[in-house]
């Protein structure tokens, strides 16, 4: 369940709290209505390492990868991570505003780190996510609902559903329908 009582600012409790320095505040009133579902893999297409949290503290050794020389002083985050053994982890707290998004539109609106909660999978376009990363998936996404309920099946969306042109992910390999049915469970 979302814990209310640790600061009033949403964390979830079975989530391992990492918290990133990534956030502020979000616009004044701000009704969130929008739950964006990514993918990241640091390196790209291996799992299981240290990089995405050191990527969201701003902690990425640049010369440790050649990608990571590419990204490592991007400042970015995102509310929710869910590991390939279904781990969720926790970096920004739900009322605030993760850097996730980037450039985005959706239904006619940009700027959707504004008003949208962000989930990554861990993983690739091409490779099917994990059994336990639906679980959890799903286990999140209820709680966030019934937390949020603006947030209704037709607004949660893929990271290329709102950033069409530079964004893939979550990518073919992402089962919507299977996670949609999961979300009625
Ligand atoms: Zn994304």
């Amino acid at each position: 369940m979302l814990d209310l009582e640790q600061n009033g600012d949403d964390w979830i409790d079975w989530a391992r709290h990492c918290p990133s320095p990534n956030q502020d505040a979000r616009p004044e009133d701000c009704i969130i209505d929008l739950l964006v579902i990514h993918n990241i893999s640091l390196p790209p297409g291996e799992f299981g390492g240290p990089w995405i949290d050191a990527l969201f503290s701003n902690q990425l050794p640049a010369a440790a990868h050649p990608f990571f020389a590419e990204i490592a002083t991007l400042q970015v985050s995102s509310h929710l991570l869910i590991r390939r053994d279904g781990e969720l982890v926790q970096y920004v707290p739900l009322q605030r505003r993760a850097w996730h998004a980037g450039v985005s539109c959706f239904d006619g609106r940009e700027r959707c780190n504004d008003f949208s909660i962000g989930i990554e999978l861990e993983g690739t376009d091409q490779t099917p996510y994990s059994d336990p990363q639906y679980t959890s998936l799903a286990r999140a996404s209820r709680e966030i609902m019934q937390h949020y309920p603006a947030i209704t099946p037709e607004r949660i969306a893929g990271h290329a559903d709102i950033a069409p042109e530079r964004k893939s992910d979550p990518g073919p390999a992402f089962d919507w329908s299977r996670y949609r049915r999961m979300l009625d469970q």
